[in-house]
């Protein structure tokens, strides 16, 4: 803390989250009509309409929604909360949502940081969250093909402990592991931390089962196919507008039991780039390959605090590291001699250039801690912070113009009186072709206007992203993106997606202002 309050100059005060009590709940828009039709489906104890129950649906885990909750902006809540038992009571609400007009919010682990379950109404009277906490299950295992089907509710860690006595994993550990659930995955098209080993969610989707208003959409027969293009991602992505995921079909591997994880640091950011697109471009990537940038090592090293900063940092300079970048390195197999042969190639195509080994420690360290990061988001909002994340993506050739744009975005649009913030970047996805890009952003919050604060320096480093890559590489489109869309995808792209909801969802129920 004594480090941030040098680097931001921050004050000392206590923000904490409002109690629920104290947010006025319109009473619920819903029919008699409607509700009673929907009582029919999934039982009276199924649909809750109580004011806490509804408020905490009302958004996702963006700085924006953990604001609202905060007493910033408006909390808007849902007119009910649906919970069904399995895909044919999903596929029977939307049909009853349909036919009242009723807006459907799919709704996952509610993880969503980029406004994707925020309770919109669009042109309905009415709008409800679907969530589908109930559908749980594992509903089958096919060892042979390695596949495995999951209902869309299923929590990331009850996926794996469900698969474990199989002896397989899916491998997908984004940081929102511990609430995110399969369907909302495959709903983002979503990246874990490992994606250089097991790929991105979406190479995962083997099948679907999809609930719409038209009718039960069933996709994936085998592993690959050239009959038309692959509809299947067309369902991936699209963020509960086209239909409600209820069941996903994924590729999954066997549980490693060798893991190798260290730090190893490079002499700053430009060395660091150049060492992960060596790595990706010899093929030879570790599973997980996570370069920070001189301000997030900065951050990591100063957040370990005491003697080990100090010893670290002179270790380093002592080695001729000016400037530290560390690269996180991890591989993960059934085989030692597998691990041992992939982190030897890792290693011999680092060579040619300048990098301090840290050891097992540096790594095991990394992975320890890999989901602290939003427990420290609450803490600082506490005491009055402005902490955020946003995230891009773009070839080699424009990546270090990316983040340096994205920078000066975000440094001028936060600076306050000669305060600056601290804007901390990693790559966590790499390719052949290119990287991801994440920030993670720490600010003195603007009391009188942080919404507005907020949004000025979201919409600056949007602009700066357009030009240079894409306006997301896994939090997805929701509503924040929404209007950057086009410039992406063309006004091709967007009629493209209109019509496949005008075919799948004509009255556009289903998850009004969101994606397009
Ligand atoms: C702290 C934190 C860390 C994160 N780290 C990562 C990360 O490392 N990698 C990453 O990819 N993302 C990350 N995210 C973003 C988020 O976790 C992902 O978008 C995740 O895939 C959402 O899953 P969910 O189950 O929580 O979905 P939700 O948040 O509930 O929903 C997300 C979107 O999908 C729709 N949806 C959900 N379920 C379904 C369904 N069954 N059918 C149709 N539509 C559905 C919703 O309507 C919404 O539009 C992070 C978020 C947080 C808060």
């Amino acid at each position: 803390m004594r480090w941030l309050r040098a680097r931001t100059g921050l004050a000392d005060r206590s923000t904490p989250v409002a109690p629920g009590s104290t947010f006025p709940v319109a009473p619920s828009a819903l029919s008699d009509s409607a509700r009673e039709a929907l009582i029919a489906v999934v039982g009276a104890e199924h649909v809750l309409l109580g004011a806490a129950e509804r408020l905490g649906r009302s958004g996702g885990m963006s700085y924006m929604d953990l604001l609202r909750h905060r007493g910033s902006g408006e909390l808007t809540a849902p007119d009910a909360v649906l919970l069904p038992a399995d895909p044919d009571q999903v596929q029977r609400v939307i049909e009853c949502c349909a036919a009242h007009g009723i807006g459907v919010v799919p709704f996952g682990g509610g993880t969503s940081v980029v406004g994707g379950v925020a309770a919109l109404r669009g042109e309905c009277p009415a709008v409800v969250v679907l969530d589908l906490m109930r559908l749980d299950k594992l509903v089958r295992v096919d060892p042979v093909s390695r596949l495995a089907t999951f209902q869309a509710g299923v929590v990331a860690p009850d996926a794996e402990r469900l698969l474990l006595t199989h002896g397989l994993t899916i491998g997908h550990v984004p940081q929102s592991f511990e609430r995110a659930t399969i369907g909302g995955f495959a709903a983002t098209r979503s990246s874990g931390q490992a994606s250089a080993g097991y790929g991105r969610f979406e190479d995962m989707v083997e099948g679907v089962r999809v609930a719409t208003p038209r009718g039960e959409w069933r996709l994936g027969v085998a592993p690959a196919s050239a009959a038309g293009p692959d509809l299947r991602q067309l369902v991936v992505g699209s963020e509960g507008t086209f239909g409600v995921i209820t069941e996903v079909t994924v590729r999954v591997r066997p549980v490693p039991t060798v893991r190798r994880y260290e730090g190893v640091v490079l002499d700053g950011w430009a060395a660091g780039a150049e060492a992960v697109r060596t790595l990706a471009q010899a093929r030879v990537l570790a599973d997980v390959t996570r370069l920070s940038d001189p301000t997030e090592t900065e951050v990591a090293l100063s957040l370990s605090g005491g003697w080990k900063t100090a010893a670290v940092r002179r270790y380093l300079r002592l080695r001729g590291i000016g400037e530290p970048c560390l690269l996180i390195l991890g591989w993960e197999d059934t085989s030692a001699a597998v691990v041992k042969t992939r982190r030897a190639a890792t290693l011999r195509a680092l060579r040619g250039i300048r990098t301090v080994g840290l050891g097992r420690a540096a790594g095991e360290k990394w992975r320890a801690g890999r989901f602290a990061g939003p427990r420290q988001r609450d803490a600082l909002m506490d005491l009055g912070v402005c902490v955020e994340t946003l995230e891009t993506a773009t070839y080699w050739s424009s990546l270090s113009a990316l983040r340096e744009a994205v920078r000066d975005a975000l440094v001028d649009s936060l600076s306050v009186a000669g305060r600056v913030p601290v804007v901390a970047c990693h790559v966590s996805h790499a390719y052949e072709t290119g990287a991801s890009l994440y920030f993670t952003v720490i600010a003195p919050r603007a009391d009188d206007d942080p919404v507005g604060q907020w949004a000025k320096a979201k919409a600056a480093a949007c602009a700066a992203i357009g030009p240079l890559g894409t306006i997301t590489h896994h939090h997805a489109v929701g509503v924040d993106h929404a209007p950057y869309l086009a410039a992406e995808i063309g006004t091709i792209g967007v009629d493209v997606l209109r019509a496949v909801k005008d075919t799948l969802d004509p009255d556009w129920i289903l998850n009004p202002g969101k994606l397009i």
